[in-house]
């Protein structure tokens, strides 16, 4: 990985900028749940996961509490990270498309993951003081892959506003009024050194994928549309 992005991963792991984050986080990975007593968990900040020379990013919303913030990887070991690899293993961007641990081989093709909030959150709900207190992390993340990202996936309406607010900051020309989020959503912002697409999908959370308003199929097709403008290969679908 490149070292600037490398650095950045270390950064964010040690930062304990919201008291009320830092607590839960903690106190989650003390008390843990049954299931996973054996595990040590990771309790700290998550970083952003992928290549640093990735061309297309994907933001969710925050780790989850017995996920990301128990593996350590974004996305890895929750029941929202099983939709997204899956899916992302079945466009051909993903190398399986399962996600277990940090340490399970996992990798992604011109593909890097990351969230606007990087600890994990009571209830999944950071406040927006939260969240503004995180966007610094973002912008650097977002200058550090400035040279090869090209498109943006923004997986629901918290991740969308966060990640409009930290590309204004990191110098994209972000429109005002902001445009609203929807599924399906394609924006594209003039920026150095070529336009971002970004691309609104319903979060991969159960809340939606249990209640069929997000299909595997719906985020296949964001996925594929997404790659495609970022110049990444895909491959047709299986299934
Ligand atoms: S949410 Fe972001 S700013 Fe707050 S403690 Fe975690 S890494 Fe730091």
């Amino acid at each position: 990985m490149d070292s600037g992005l490398a650095e950045l991963d270390a950064r964010i792991t040690g930062c304990r900028a919201c008291p009320r984050l830092v607590a839960w986080r903690e106190e989650v990975a003390r008390t843990k749940r049954a299931t996973f007593a054996e595990w040590t968990y990771w309790g700290r900040p998550v970083p952003g996961f992928g290549p640093a020379d990735a061309s297309l990013l994907i933001v969710g919303l925050a780790p989850a509490a017995h996920g990301g913030n128990r593996t350590g990887r974004m996305f890895t070991g929750d029941r929202s990270g099983d939709v997204l690899y899956a899916a992302l293993h079945d466009v051909g961007l993903a190398s399986r498309g399962t996600a277990v641990s940090a340490d399970d081989g996992l990798e992604l093709y011109g593909v890097r993951i990351t969230s606007p909030v990087h600890c994990a959150p009571p209830a999944n709900r950071p406040t927006p003081r939260e969240r503004d207190a995180c966007r610094p992390w973002m912008i650097s993340e977002l200058e550090l892959l400035r040279p090869t990202l090209r498109a943006v996936v923004v997986l629901g309406a918290f991740g969308w506003q966060a990640v409009l607010l930290a590309l204004a900051g990191a110098g994209w020309d972000v429109p005002r009024p902001r445009p609203a989020f929807k599924h399906g959503a394609r924006i594209m912002l003039d920026g150095r050194p070529r336009p971002l697409d970004v691309f609104g999908c319903f979060h991969v959370s159960q809340r939606n994928t249990f209640t069929g308003r997000l299909t595997p199929a719906m985020v296949r097709d964001v996925l594929r549309t997404a790659a495609d403008c970022a110049g990444l290969p895909t491959m047709p679908s299986k299934r």
